[in-house]
């Protein structure tokens, strides 16, 4: 089933149910409207769209290699009484940081240290 949002048509002017579709030639998704055949930018017409959002992760500390940044988790966390999950990234200079992963980090306090990721 399409999903549809009420919205003013900036094409016609008149208040629709608009049809919300992606679009190859937009590259995104637009509210079609069904009478003019306009498409609306969903942005406009005022919905409310999350969509995706790409969060750029920096680290104020990267590692030459992998096993250097687990051992910097290891030296700080490698015994806690809790388990604290992560992944190592590789960023684009190819430099390698731990992001820890959930709400256990969190509230262990981990951000003081490492990315952390809700
Ligand atoms: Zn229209």
């Amino acid at each position: 089933m399409a999903q549809s949002i009420e919205g003013t048509c900036g094409g016609c002017g008149r208040t629709k149910s608009l049809q919300i579709k992606y679009r190859e030639e937009y590259g995104k998704k637009t509210a079609l409207c069904p009478n003019c055949g306009f498409h609306n930018s969903l942005k406009r017409i005022g919905g409310i769209v999350v969509g995706t959002k790409l969060i750029e992760l920096e680290a104020p500390r990267t590692y030459a290699s992998k096993e250097n940044a687990v051992k910097a988790v290891e030296k700080k966390y490698g015994d806690w009484p809790v388990e604290l999950r992560y992944i190592v990234y590789r960023n684009e200079e190819g430099r390698y940081f731990p992001v820890f992963i959930g709400y256990e980090a969190i509230r262990e306090g981990v951000h003081f240290h490492f990315n952390v990721l809700g």
